[in-house]
């Protein structure tokens, strides 16, 4: 029976091993919480990213090593290489975890971005602003997350203030100016590519954020047009250059109808969580496939599905659990401000059955505000 190793142990690595296992594949999972939520559904390994004896132990147990978490030290990823099978492959993640990095790629594949400079100085963040412009969103070029580690610029004016809060980061890892984009719509890709080459996307999915957190995905989204073929082949560019395997996602903004980059997730990604039930093969089961070089599965979608993330808290579960076609899911966390701790996803036949049934749910919920954008586009 082959064991898939996951590198993190938060809410996708307990949906990764809930995948695994009608594949008869087992999962070992590795965080320095003793508490991790994967460790509810799998077994867990306590240790730190840097404690290389444990490590080894757990590179001696399992077939393939994976990530929940991109944010691994490229050292910690290198190591486990030399000794066992490790998908994505080191210069992936570490290209993914460097938004400069990442952007260059980008552009390279011949997908536009934002405007952006590095910035490593006070010096610089004068000079990237008088470059890009303001309004602009000063970022850490590493370990940010959920919007951490970002700090919007109204002006040149906001340039102390900024600093004031990234200076420090940006001593350790360096930051990034971009452009503020006034975009039309956030769409994101997700693909996955095969050990074989094997190449395939889902449908583009539509995002909704609230304070820099994923609050809302619609899949398919809707009106895409030959948005959906561009997507396809930039993310298959990209796993190519990168000799991808597994499940990325890929954060794309519309500005005047052409698509932007804005990050790659070199993992399975939260506006993917309606593949669970709204798609053929989910994107956790297609990474679990992909990883350990089996034959992938159809990434077409069932119908149509809205995906309701739960920050924070979990709202009451009964209305959820009474709307035919949703679903729930506790990923058995602790409530604390910010944080992800659950999700939702409605599905329906068509646009009007998910706007009835979504509508409903939301507002029995109280949570219609959060639903807003993504009835109005289902024409509710
Ligand atoms: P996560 O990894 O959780 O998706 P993150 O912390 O890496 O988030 P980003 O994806 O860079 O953060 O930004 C979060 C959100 O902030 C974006 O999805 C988008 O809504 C908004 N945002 C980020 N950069 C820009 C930009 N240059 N212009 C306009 N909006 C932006
Ligand atoms: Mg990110
Ligand atoms: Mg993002």
């Amino acid at each position: 029976q082959p064991v898939l190793g996951i590198l993190g142990g938060g809410q996708l690595a307990r949906m990764l091993a809930l995948a695994a296992a009608p594949l008869g594949v087992k999962t070992l999972v590795v965080d320095s919480a003793a508490d991790a939520c994967a460790g509810q559904v799998a077994p867990l390994l306590q240790a730190d990213w840097t404690d290389y004896a444990a490590l080894e132990r757990f590179a001696a147990e399992v077939d393939v090593v994976t990530f929940d978490f991109e944010n691994v030290p490229a050292e910690t990823a290198q190591r486990l290489a030399e000794r066992v099978a490790v998908f994505p492959n080191p210069r992936a993640l570490a290209v993914a975890q460097d938004r400069l990095a990442e952007k260059t790629l980008f552009r390279a594949c011949g997908l536009d971005t934002p405007a952006f400079v590095a910035v490593d100085t006070r010096e610089d963040l004068d000079r990237a602003l008088a470059e890009v412009g303001a309004p602009a969103i000063l970022k850490t070029r590493r370990l940010g997350y959920d919007g951490k580690g970002q700090f919007r610029l109204r002006s040149a004016a906001d340039a102390d203030a900024a600093w004031a809060e990234l200076g420090a980061p940006a001593r350790q890892h360096g930051l990034i100016l971009e452009a503020f984009v006034p975009f039309e719509r956030e769409l994101s890709v997700l693909a996955v590519r095969g050990r074989d080459g094997d190449f395939r996307t889902w449908p583009l999915t539509r995002n909704w954020h609230s304070d820099g957190v994923l609050s809302l995905s619609l899949a398919p989204a809707p009106d895409v047009g030959e948005l959906q073929a561009r997507a396809t082949e930039l993310a298959r560019t990209l796993a190519e250059r990168l000799d991808y395997v597994g499940v990325f996602a890929l954060e794309l903004f519309v500005r005047d109808g052409v698509l932007l980059g804005n990050e790659m997730a070199p993992r399975v990604h939260n506006s993917g969580h309606w593949s669970i039930e709204g798609a053929v093969t989910s994107q956790f089961e297609n990474h679990v496939r992909s990883v350990l070089g089996l034959p992938l599965g159809d990434t077409a979608a069932r119908g149509l599905s809205l995906m309701f993330n739960w920050i924070g808290a979990l709202p009451d579960a009964a209305p959820v659990l009474r709307t035919v076609d949703a679903h729930w899911h506790d990923y058995g966390k602790q409530a604390r401000a910010g944080r992800k701790v659950g999700h939702a996803t409605v599905c329906a036949g068509d646009a009007a059955a998910l706007a009835a049934r979504a509508g409903t749910l939301a507002a029995a919920l109280g949570r219609g505000a959060q639903a807003a954008p993504a009835l109005a586009l289902l024409g509710r």
